[in-house]
C-alpha cells in the first residue's frame, strides 16, 4: 500500500517511510492510497468471532501488502493481550471500555501496534527510505507528553530491541500516576524531567527533528498520533463494539459516540466505516474545546489556543487529525468545500461539554446507574443522551479508566475509588529521570553524548 500526503506536495511514500517518518516531508498526514472494503460475509461472522480475530482480519485490510501473514498475525496477537467489552450502562447506551491494556488507556492499542511494527521492520533489516540512511543502528523515539502519551508509548516499547525512547514530560505538571507510568521503567525508556511546561517539551522534540547534526549522530523518529502506525489499529475497537453489539441483536442502528481532542481515535472509525462496518452515524464529543464543534455548525475550521478543562487528554485547539477527515470526506480534495461539509454533517454531529456539566453527567450517571465514568467518556455518555432517537442504540468510548483521574473522580463523586493492581504495581516502583532545562542547546548535548 502506498502512502500520500493530505497536503499533496510529498513524494508517495511505502508503509515503512510513513511508519518511521510519521509526518510528510510537506508536513502533512499520511494517507492510505486506498481504503478496501471488507467482504460481507467476514462483517457477518464477526459477532461469533474473537477480538483478536477480527483485529487480524482488519489489519490484513490495511497492513496485508506490506506485512508479511504470520508476522502481522503475531504483531496483532501480541498487542491486544487484553479485552475491550461492550458494557451496558442504560436500555439505550452501552460503554465500550477501551481501558484493559497495560496503562489503563486507549492509546495502548496504538502504541504498543506501533512498536511491534516498528521492531518488525527493524529486524528485516529494510533499508527504510527515510533521511537516506538504512536503519541499521538504534532508533531513538522522542516524544513529548502532558501525560496519557508518554505512558502509553513507554510502555509500548518497552523492551523492543533496536529502539530508545526519551519521554520528555513538564516537571511536577503531570499527575503522580501518570509519572510513575514512564518513570519506573527503566530498560530502554529514558524520562527527561523538563524545567517548563508541555509547550517546552514539544518545542525540544521538534527542535531535535530539525537539528541537521543531531539527525547525522542518530536516528530519530517520532511516535506522535498522527502516524498511521497508531491511528489505524484503533479501528480494532469499532469492529469488535460492532460485533458485540450484533451478538446483543442491538445493532441495527448503532451510533458511535467518541469523546476527541486530537481526532485520530474518531478517524480510525471513520476508516472502519468506509471499510464497510454497518454504524448509523456518529458523535464526536469534546469538552469546552469545540473547534470541531464550531466547524460543524459553520463550515469553518478555526483553529485556537486549547483551555484547560477537566477531561484534560482532550484539551485540543487544533486536532492534527481533522486534516484526513477532510481529505476522506473530499476524496482527496476533489471536492468543494460545501460539499465536503455537508458530507461530513450527514454522518457525523458533535457535541461540547463545560467542566460544569461533565461534573453534573458523572454524578447523575454515577447516582443513576452506578457506573463510574471518567471526565472524557462522561463527554460521549452525555452526547448520546442528548441526541438518541428512538430505534437507536448508542455506544461511547471510555478512553480511560477512571482510577487513571482519582483525585477528581473521588472529589466529584464523593467515593474512594479503587486503584487497579496494574497501576499500584507501576506506584511502587524506583523513579529514575534526567533532569533538563528546557534550553534546546542542554537537551541537544546530552543526546550527542548518548
Ligand atoms: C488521547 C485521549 C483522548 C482523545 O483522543 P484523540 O484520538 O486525540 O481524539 C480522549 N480520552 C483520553 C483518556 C485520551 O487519553
Amino acid at each position: 500500500m502506498n502512502y500520500y500526503s493530505t497536503n499533496g506536495k510529498a513524494p508517495i511514500a511505502n508503509l515503512q517511510k510513513a511508519v518511521v517518518k510519521g509526518l510528510a516531508e510537506d508536513r502533512g498526514l499520511y494517507m492510505p492510497e486506498e481504503i478496501y472494503k471488507l467482504p460481507k460475509a467476514f462483517i457477518d461472522d464477526m459477532p461469533k468471532m474473537a477480538f483478536q480475530d477480527i483485529a487480524y482480519n482488519v489489519a490484513q485490510n490495511f497492513f496485508g501488502d506490506d506485512v508479511d501473514g504470520d508476522a502481522l498475525q503475531d504483531i496483532v496477537y501480541d498487542t491486544l493481550q487484553f479485552d475491550c467489552p461492550v458494557v451496558k450502562v442504560t436500555d439505550n447506551i452501552y460503554a465500550l471500555e477501551l481501558f484493559h491494556g497495560p496503562t489503563l488507556a486507549f492509546k495502548d492499542v496504538g502504541a504498543r501496534f506501533m512498536a511491534r511494527l516498528l521492531g518488525y521492520f527493524l529486524r528485516q533489516g529494510s533499508s527504510v527510505g527515510c533521511c537516506n540512511t538504512a536503519i541499521n543502528k538504534t532508533v531513538n523515539v522522542l516524544v513529548a507528553t502532558s501525560g496519557d502519551t508518554g505512558s502509553a508509548v513507554a510502555n509500548g516499547f518497552l523492551g523492543v530491541e533496536g529502539i530508545h525512547v526519551y519521554v520528555l514530560y513538564p516537571k511536577g505538571k503531570v499527575s503522580p500516576i501518570q509519572e510513575c507510568q514512564f518513570t519506573t521503567l527503566g530498560k530502554n525508556i529514558t524520562a527527561i524531567e523538563v524545567d517548563g511546561v508541555f509547550d517546552d517539551c514539544q518545542a525540544l522534540v521538534k527542535s531535535a527533528f530539525m537539528d541537521e547534526e543531531l539527525n547525522q549522530h542518530m536516528k530519530l523518529t517520532s511516535a506522535n498520533s498522527i502516524n498511521v502506525a497508531r491511528f489505524l489499529p484503533q479501528a480494532f475497537y469499532y469492529f469488535n463494539a460492532y460485533a458485540r453489539m450484533k451478538a446483543l441483536g442491538k445493532a441495527d442502528e448503532l451510533v458511535m459516540c467518541v469523546p476527541s481532542g486530537n481526532f485520530g481515535n474518531i478517524c480510525s472509525a471513520l476508516f472502519g466505516h468506509q471499510m464497510g462496518l454497518p454504524i448509523k452515524r456518529f458523535i464526536a464529543a469534546n469538552n469546552a474545546n469545540d473547534i470541531f464543534y464550531k466547524y460543524l455548525q459553520t463550515g469553518k475550521y478555526e483553529p485556537k489556543a486549547s483551555v484547560q478543562t477537566l477531561a484534560n487528554a482532550m484539551d485540543v485547539g487544533d486536532p492534527s487529525n481533522f486534516a484526513r477527515i477532510i481529505n476522506l470526506y473530499s476524496d482527496n480534495r476533489l471536492l468543494s468545500e460545501e460539499e465536503t461539509h455537508q458530507r461530513i454533517t450527514s454522518l457525523i454531529s458533535g457535541a461540547t461539554y463545560s467542566d460544569e456539566q461533565i461534573r453534573e453527567t458523572m454524578r447523575k450517571c454515577y447516582s443513576e446507574t452506578g457506573y463510574i465514568l471518567d471526565p472524557h467518556g462522561a463527554c460521549g455518555f452525555r452526547a448520546l443522551q442528548e441526541s438518541l432517537k428512538s430505534g437507536e442504540v448508542g455506544v461511547f468510548c471510555e478512553t480511560a479508566h477512571p482510577a487513571k483521574f482519582k483525585e477528581k473522580v473521588d472529589e466529584i463523586l464523593g467515593i474512594d475509588i479503587e486503584i487497579p493492581a496494574r497501576l499500584r504495581a507501576f506506584m511502587e516502583g524506583q523513579k529514575q529521570s534526567v533532569e533538563m532545562t528546557k534550553n534546546f542547546e542542554d537537551f541537544k548535548a546530552y543526546l550527542m553524548r548518548v
